[in-house]
């Protein structure tokens, strides 16, 4: 059984997560698919409330190779600080893949640093972000656009 770490979007509890109900159904047709992304379940071991992840199946042992996305912040009840890379592939599309989350700026800065801080390459700009159920925020209080705001996505590394 893998484990990925996330973010619950419940109650803010950073923990491995465990899933069940990953059923793969093959594209109908040729193509040699080595995984797949799909829907799964899995619990907040802080909380307890069921959360409807996005995960990537080996196709080869159909176990979970990596976790994909989490919901955004369900609730009011809580707001934290990422490290994460934005990436600016149109400016009405826009992604983020978080590698760290903390209560507190100066513990994701640090992660950050330990990444190589604050960088920008091309449409690529890693740094610090608000996450709270109003969404992605710049430290200035700027919303990142709307399409950055549909999900938790998780940097391939996990969350550290
Ligand atoms: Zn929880």
């Amino acid at each position: 059984m893998s484990e990925q770490r996330g973010v619950c979007p419940f109650c803010a509890h950073v923990a491995a997560w465990r899933f069940s109900g990953v059923s793969v159904s093959l594209p109908p047709t040729g193509g040699d698919y080595e995984w797949a992304e799909v829907e799964a379940s899995t619990g907040c071991p802080a909380c307890a409330q069921p959360i409807a992840v996005r995960v990537r199946v080996d196709l080869d042992d159909y176990t979970v190779d990596r976790l994909i996305s989490s919901p955004m912040p369900q609730t009011a009840e809580w707001r934290r600080y990422v490290a994460a890379t934005i990436n600016r592939h149109a400016a009405n599309l826009v992604t983020v893949q978080v590698f760290a989350v903390a209560e507190d700026v100066a513990t994701v800065q640090q992660a950050l640093e330990k990444h190589g801080g604050e960088g920008h390459l091309s449409n690529l700009r890693r740094t610090v972000l608000e996450l709270s159920q109003a969404g992605y925020r710049e430290p200035n209080g700027a919303p990142l656009h709307a399409s950055a705001q549909d999900a938790i996505h998780y940097d391939p590394l996990g969350l550290r």
